[in-house]
């Protein structure tokens, strides 16, 4: 991506021009629920994306749909907890095909996902799941309601079920990206647009155009306001502004795929010991070549504490997490790997995890972190609150021009990125 600073507005008679209301810079779970949260809104919608839909953080989530409970482990109703609560419900609505979105199309992995601890549960955390709050939202599990995975002799702990859903993240991705098909334009990677500012007397962030290629194709891109919800893209796209800096949280995830001839149990969930972090958070994903195969993807503090290990010394320490954690589940035959990722939020002091949605509005320009899948919902009410009073509908673009010009465009569309695991 290159910046340039335009003085005049000059017609390009080769190139041709896109006009809309509103283009958005990165087509992950935040670019996408944007764009359908401003189309129904009556905005024309463009999506501009370099390399894969997902591509960065959405397509290595692990696709839980947090209700807060695990940032509460450390016995304390925190801000997070308390602003992502909602989350659950409003994608179960979506996904039933009733909500605010339709994503009725993509596939739910688990109903709900479970915290369980390797003996007793500290006296504090017990407490609080007990306490009224979280009665409704928090089940203990009665052992011959276990998990397949902790159904075993062995197994000391206890188990609560938490009302939180794990998702498919490919098919979730596709659902959203499937509605908008010819609005999301595929670019030549980083190389493939331009960002033209204009210098307004304000001073105040402002963007004129994006000139973009693709393919050995060119065209003008040019939108009343832009929307940077590029995850780590973000922080070049926001060089030339005064907008809030980035952190980066790096991961080193570890995959655990099972031969085929092995059906392992399913596990969703976190295992939990005396910190605030799980020790170990899994989700079970059937490979894409072949769905009678399965994945393990651990997360948690193992992949927190992993990126200060090499690839051979995280896998060595995550085979040793399952074997002293689930020491009953064969392990033989099991192929590992892992995947080294950053969460990228807005700069917190001293680095902690953020607790909302960010979202913030200089110029003609709008930068956007999720900060979690689950709470991409709110981040795109949030954006539609700052626009939906500007009044910018329509001014930029007429929908039947728009719609007329974006299919005699016929340009490229990306594809869903493939799944860490997918790729050898
Ligand atoms: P991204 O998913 O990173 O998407 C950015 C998009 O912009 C991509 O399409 C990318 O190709 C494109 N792009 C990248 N660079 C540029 C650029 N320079 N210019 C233009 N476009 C660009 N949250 C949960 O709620 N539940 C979970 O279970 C969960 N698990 C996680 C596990 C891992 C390992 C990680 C890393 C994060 C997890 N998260 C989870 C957090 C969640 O994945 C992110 O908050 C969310 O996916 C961010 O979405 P996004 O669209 O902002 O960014």
């Amino acid at each position: 991506m290159q910046t340039q600073n335009t003085q005049h507005r000059h017609t390009m008679p080769d190139i041709p021009t896109l006009s809309c209301d509103v283009a958005i810079i990165g087509a992950g779970i935040a670019g996408l629920w944007t764009a359908h949260r401003l189309k129904q809104a009556g905005f024309t919608v463009v999506l501009v994306e370099p390399y894969a839909i997902g591509a960065g953080q959405t397509i290595c989530s692990q696709g839980i749909i947090h209700g807060g409970l695990k940032y509460a482990l450390t016995g304390t109703l925190s801000s997070a907890s308390e602003s992502i609560a909602d989350m659950p419900n409003i994608w179960r609505a979506c996904l039933a095909g009733e909500g605010v979105l339709d994503l009725s199309a993509a596939k739910v992995l688990s109903e709900a996902q479970y915290l369980w601890s390797t003996g007793s549960l500290k006296a504090n955390v017990f407490n609080f799941f007990a306490s009224k709050c979280l009665k409704s939202r928090v089940k203990k599990v009665k052992k011959d309601a276990f998990p397949a995975a902790l159904q075993h002799p062995a197994f000391k702990g206890n188990v609560y079920q938490l009302n939180e859903p794990v998702l498919d993240i490919a098919s979730v991705l596709q659902a959203l990206a499937t509605p908008l098909q010819s609005a999301i334009l595929q670019v030549d990677g980083q190389k493939g647009y331009q960002v033209h500012y204009a210098t307004l007397a304000s001073n105040a962030p402002y963007i004129d155009h994006l000139s973009l290629s693709s393919q050995g194709r060119q065209v003008r891109l040019t939108a009343n306001h832009y929307v940077f919800t590029a995850g780590q893209g973000n922080a070049q796209l926001a060089e030339q502004t005064a907008f809030t800096s980035m952190q980066k949280r790096p991961l080193q995830m570890v995959t655990c795929t099972f031969p085929a001839y092995v059906q392992p149990p399913s596990l969703y969930g976190h295992c939990i010991d005396d910190g605030a972090t799980p020790r170990m958070t899994v989700t079970t994903h059937p490979m894409p070549s072949n769905p009678q195969q399965v994945t393990w993807y651990l997360g948690g503090k193992l992949a927190e504490e992993g990126v200060l290990r090499s690839m051979d010394a995280q896998i060595l320490v995550a085979r040793e997490t399952v074997g002293n954690l689930l020491p009953w589940i064969d392990l033989s035959g099991t192929h590992w790997r892992t995947i080294c990722v950053n969460r990228a939020e807005p700069l917190q002091p001293s680095g902690q995890k953020p607790d909302t949605a960010h979202v913030e509005l200089q110029g003609n320009i709008c930068l956007a972190w999720p900060t979690k899948l689950a709470l991409s919902p709110r981040m795109a009410d949030k954006i539609l609150s700052h626009l939906q009073p500007l009044k910018i509908t329509g001014k930029h673009s007429d929908t039947r021009v728009f719609q007329d010009t974006l299919a005699k465009l016929n340009w490229p569309t990306p594809r869903v990125a493939n799944l860490p695991w997918e790729s050898e």
